[in-house]
């Protein structure tokens, strides 16, 4: 599942080629998606003026001079440019054409992504207002998840993959974060001390910091070929490694689970 780090990097990979450029034609070969494209976009679309592409958690917003483009890649979706009249498969659901000729496709097996049209303030639509800070922002300080977390009888990793605390803590970077800062997931995130959320919102940045890094890497993926934007791999120091020796002491390590999530901690690394 594209995770926030490939969704930034989608948008970096494409934006260059994209930035005040021109929509002239917008395809919807299967609006079925998480909810329907709506009809309007194709209207709307139409010689629209492509400003600047920003993101908010893992929805792209393509700020248009009318309106904005939400888009969301779901659990299996990816944007990449072609060349127009390049070859379409049977999940390369829509097409936007722009004037330079380039076309950005959207290909989703699942189809559980999405293409909305926002009128007005992006930022106040229902789907983005309750969102907690962006966790590279300086809005998202230990303080502010601490703060957030008195009284709370929730497990930590649970707290911590809860959009309104914080945005793009997905299950993988949840695990790893814990592990880095030696914290045990099922802690009640009320019970954990300031310091100990200072080291939490470090490791959180630092794991996502260094996957948007690594993804810039793969930027080219996402221009020309039937090339597949790749989605990153990292060093993994619990995620998916179950009963196998921590990679700092050796113990073997744990696994739980928190609410239908996989969770997998070192018992002796983690207090
Ligand atoms: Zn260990």
């Amino acid at each position: 599942m594209p995770e926030l780090p490939e969704v930034e990097t989608t948008r970096r990979g494409i934006l260059p080629y994209l930035e005040n450029q021109t929509v002239r034609n917008f395809i919807v070969r299967e609006p079925r998606l998480r909810w329907p494209i709506p009809d309007e976009l194709s209207r709307v679309l139409c010689a629209a003026h492509l400003r600047t592409i920003e993101r908010r958690a893992k929805y792209l917003l393509f700020d248009f001079d009318r309106g904005t483009m939400l888009v969301h890649l779901g659990m299996s979706g990816s944007l990449r440019l072609v060349t127009p009249g390049a070859q379409t498969g049977k999940h390369d659901h829509v097409d936007v054409l722009f004037g330079n000729e380039r076309l950005l496709r959207f290909t989703d097996p699942r189809r559980f992504g999405a293409f909305l049209w926002l009128d007005g303030e992006p930022l106040q639509h229902p789907l983005l207002r309750a969102l907690g800070p962006e966790p590279l922002s300086e809005a998202c300080t230990g303080t502010s998840l601490f703060e957030r977390s008195r009284g709370k009888k929730i497990a930590v990793k649970q707290f911590i993959m809860d959009q309104k605390t914080i945005v793009g803590v997905g299950n993988i970077y949840a695990n790893e974060a814990l592990f880095q800062a030696g914290i045990r997931p099922a802690t009640a995130a009320g019970k954990l001390s300031l310091a100990r959320y200072e080291k939490l919102v470090a490791a959180i940045k630092s794991i996502l910091a260094q996957a948007i890094v690594q993804g810039g890497t793969t930027l080219r993926d996402f221009v020309g070929g039937d090339g597949k934007p790749g989605y990153f791999q990292q060093q993994l120091w619990v995620y998916g490694r179950a009963g196998q020796p921590c990679k700092r002491c050796r113990q073997p390590l744990t696994a739980i689970r928190l609410s239908g999530r996989s969770s997998i901690y070192c018992r002796n690394c983690q207090r």
